[in-house]
């Protein structure tokens, strides 16, 4: 037994740390189509405690680090690349205070979707959070350090955006506060001290999230799903500038795919709403029936489907994975994110349809509607079989080159996997590049946190 593999137990317990060849193997792949890496241990911590423990013996050692929350970013970006410790955050599960009344929820980092959601249903049905379509075991700390998107991304915008405060372990071991939970008691907000945006977004490279607050909406009692379809993808930005001017809808997303074959090539927006009562929702149905959308409805350009109650509890309900995921069979699916501007979804459209085509994979394409219309997450899926190299080959070469059309086409990549980030890099302005160099070298003096990752040269 080596020194390393017993001075991890005596931090987190022999049954929450192993060497084990089996159990490292699951944490060696992702979903997506990244090479596995096996690390060389895997550890889960409990308490904040033991994360610092785990970070400063790391730190001494020079042992790389993988935080790992649900695992399910499907771009390789908690999978080890340079083997050492992946730190399973999944133990540290504590809803630990949700203030009704200021609408927050302060959580441990392993704190799940799904377990959040189940919990305000039957604790506190008057509030929502913002959830992904992900799976129910992804976390919400892993949400945020990659900047996702849910369901109410439409008025309220990133999930990211909704954070009120961080504990932090940083890769030095200290902890680290930020926003009012620094000063107070309370973590209601993130303002109004000086911006250490230094851990949102970075992928855990930069420290490690062991709780947060996450920012609560009112849950409406009702809800509901319109969806329109046009044919021609030039009207879909004009189309969802109409509709987010109403401030009515939670989400918008739109989406065209080959299979079914009968609607490919048609673009479905889908307008989720929420509503106290039926008087609100047909108040707001009916402003996108007959007034909002009526002209496209006039001029022959698009109209409404009619979804029965069965197929609006479907549209509505929570996660819907895509059944885009086994076209190629083998259960194998990646997706190029992108944040770009809404008027780009038709050339996104036309130029994803192109690469799945070229790559012989039945084309998915979505984009969801973040703000009002002040930007969209495009994605652009590749099905691949898992037990074909050369399907895994082909579905790697269209991320990449959607990887390049998002940056052409003046967006940029959303949790980027490391070929999207070198990418990045190379593209980003100089002073900037530097900037974030200093901010990992200060932080990160030794380079132990999810290295390969965001590696700035
Ligand atoms: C079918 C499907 C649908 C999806 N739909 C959406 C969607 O609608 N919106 C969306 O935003 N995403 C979506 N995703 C992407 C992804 O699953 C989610 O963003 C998910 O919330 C990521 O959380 P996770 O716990 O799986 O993160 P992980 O994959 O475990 O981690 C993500 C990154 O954060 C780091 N990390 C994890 N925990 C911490 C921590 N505590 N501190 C510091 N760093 C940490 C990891 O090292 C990694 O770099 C989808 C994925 C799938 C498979």
């Amino acid at each position: 037994m080596d020194s390393i593999y017993k001075s991890l137990a005596e931090i987190v317990g022999d049954d929450h740390v192993s060497n084990q060849p089996e159990e490292l193997y699951i944490y060696s792949y992702d979903l997506g189509t990244t090479e596995p890496h096996r690390p060389d241990y895997a550890v889960a911590p409990r308490t904040t405690e033991e994360v610092q423990e785990i970070l400063k013996l790391a730190n001494k050692e020079k042992i790389p680090v993988a935080p790992l929350g649900g695992g399910l970013s499907l771009a390789g970006l908690a999978v080890p690349l340079r083997g050492g410790i992946a730190l399973d955050l999944k133990r540290m599960d504590s809803i630990i205070e949700v203030n009704e009344r200021a609408r927050y929820v302060v959580l441990e980092c392993g704190v799940s979707q799904g377990q959040l959601s189940s919990y305000l249903e039957k604790h506190h049905p008057n509030l929502r959070h913002s959830e992904p379509g992900a799976p129910p075991q992804a976390t919400i700390a892993g949400n945020i350090a990659i900047h996702g998107q849910g369901d109410l991304a439409q008025p309220y915008g990133f999930n990211s955006d909704m954070v009120n405060g961080l504990e932090v372990v940083l890769p030095t071991g200290e902890v680290c506060r930020i926003g009012s939970c620094s000063v107070s008691p309370s973590w209601f907000t993130l303002h109004p001290l000086p911006d250490l945006g230094l851990f949102l977004g970075w992928c855990g490279t930069t420290g490690i999230i062991t709780k947060l607050s996450l920012k609560l909406y009112p849950s409406k009692k009702i809800k509901s799903v319109e969806q329109f379809v046009v044919e021609n993808e030039d009207l879909v930005p004009e189309i969802v500038y109409k509709i987010t001017h109403t401030e009515m809808a939670d989400d918008i997303v739109a989406w065209s795919q080959a299979i079914p074959t009968f609607s490919s090539g048609l673009h479905h927006i889908n307008i989720l709403m929420t509503a106290d009562s039926e008087k609100e929702l047909e108040f707001k149905t009916e402003l996108f029936w007959d007034d909002v959308l009526a002209e496209y409805i006039r001029n022959g350009d698009g109209g409404f489907v009619a979804l029965s109650a069965a197929m609006k509890a479907g549209l509505t309900s929570r996660p819907q994975v895509s059944k885009a995921s086994d076209w190629k069979k083998g259960g194998g699916f990646e997706y190029v994110g992108a944040i770009m501007p809404v008027e780009t979804y038709p050339e996104c459209y036309r130029r994803g349809f192109d690469i799945s085509a070229r790559h012989d994979i039945p084309y998915t394409v979505l984009g969801r509607i973040i703000g009002r219309s002040h930007a969209m997450m495009f994605s652009w899926t590749y099905a691949f079989n898992r037990a074909d190299p050369e399907s895994i080959r082909q579905a790697r070469e269209a991320l990449h080159e959607s990887d390049e059309l998002a940056l052409e086409l003046g967006g940029t990549i959303w949790k980027p996997g490391v070929y999207g980030q070198k990418l990045v890099m190379e593209r980003i302005e100089p002073n900037t590049l530097k900037l974030m160099k200093k901010v990992k070298e200060l932080l990160d003096p030794n380079g132990i946190m999810n290295p390969g990752n965001w590696e700035v040269s």
